[in-house]
């Protein structure tokens, strides 16, 4: 394969126009292997496009997609990201900008053009989509505990900060809990799950309570903290794994990426198999004002660091707000991409 010629000089850029591939994303099945096409546009024509931030993790690229019929080979990083974001479109072909596959990386002149249009290719994009990654967990991917929802609500839960949140999938949270008081929006309900949670399942829970959060809800109107125990709790200690797996992402730590969700017009946060406005999670930092104003702050050690993990998280997102208001434009970005 690595004698053949690059697909990429089949799609030349003209150095002279601001010409950049997108990538079309077929719709498939979860399995099935993923089909994707190059298209050449000018940015200024405003072409309609997601651009992904995410880390190239292992360099290896021991996995394969197929690009016009040819095979490419990417990293797992990005392959898991591309079949989540093709599952999360459904049955609709998506088109996307990523660095690893939109760039001839074997070419070091059009490496360098395109690295000088990253400020302008993120603040032109629809949306960027920022992967952080699946949960290190190894079942964390074990999607077959949902019974109730279609094969697509299995792989996907997707958050869109407003009330049409409180669906299917409030009712299913709230299935894993004491059926006691279970009405409306009202999250008040004590105590620890009834029933045995699964790994993935964990992870939704995080994103639930993110989400609560977000809505301003305090700290004992939310599961697992609503019971009033602060005693030590294996499922709270669960939930706490799954956060600082979010809390440890190396996303978080590299300036590069942080970077590109600064300038793009809106940005989605896809974490394993749920997804989020940014600005959910950065609305959850309101747990410092109750930290501060000691309506609800836990007592129990696993909960002090639940508030911590928290705080991490939202501090992360946090930074990328305050870039933004601090209206960075495309041009006075472009050193930070050439660092
Ligand atoms: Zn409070």
């Amino acid at each position: 394969m690595s004698f053949e010629r690059p697909m990429h000089l089949d799609f030349p850029l003209a150095a002279e126009k601001d010409e950049i591939r997108l990538l079309k994303l077929r719709p498939g099945t979860w399995d099935e292997p993923l089909q994707c096409q190059f298209w050449i546009v000018e940015i200024s024509q405003k072409p309609d496009y997601v651009a992904l931030s995410y880390v190239w993790g292992d360099a290896t690229h021991s996995y394969c997609i197929q690009v016009d019929g040819r095979p490419l080979g990417v990293t797992e990083n990005l392959y898991s990201a591309l079949q989540r974001l093709r599952a999360h479109a459904h049955d609709r072909e998506i088109v996307l900008w990523i660095d690893a596959i939109c760039i001839y990386q074997g070419s070091i002149s059009e490496r360098n053009r395109q690295v000088a249009m990253m400020g302008r290719i993120y603040a032109h994009c629809r949306e960027v989509w920022i992967w952080l990654g699946q949960m290190s967990s190894p079942e964390a991917s074990d999607l077959r505990w949902s019974t109730n929802a279609s094969e697509s609500d299995r792989i996907c839960y997707k958050f869109h900060g407003d009330e049409s949140d409180y669906d299917e999938k409030w009712s299913e949270y709230q299935s894993a809990f004491p059926a006691t008081e279970r009405a409306g929006n009202n999250p008040s309900i004590a105590g620890e799950p009834t029933r045995e949670v699964s790994s993935s399942e964990i992870v939704f829970h995080c994103a639930w309570i993110l989400r609560l959060l977000a809505a301003g809800k305090h700290l004992n109107e939310i599961r697992p903290f609503s019971g009033g125990d602060t005693a030590v709790s294996e499922y709270l200690g669960r939930v706490l794994r799954s956060m600082e797996d979010l809390v440890n992402n190396e996303w978080f730590s590299r300036l590069w990426v942080v970077q590109e969700a600064v300038l793009a017009p809106s940005a989605r946060v896809f974490f394993d198999f749920v997804s989020f406005p940014l600005r959910v999670i950065e609305d959850a930092k309101t747990l410092h004002a109750h930290t501060r104003a000691r309506c609800c702050v836990p007592l129990g050690t696993q909960q002090l660091y639940f508030s911590e993990a928290i705080k991490n998280i939202t501090g992360g997102f946090a930074e990328i707000s305050q870039m933004q208001n601090e209206s960075p434009t495309p041009n006075s970005s472009r050193t930070l991409f050439q660092l």
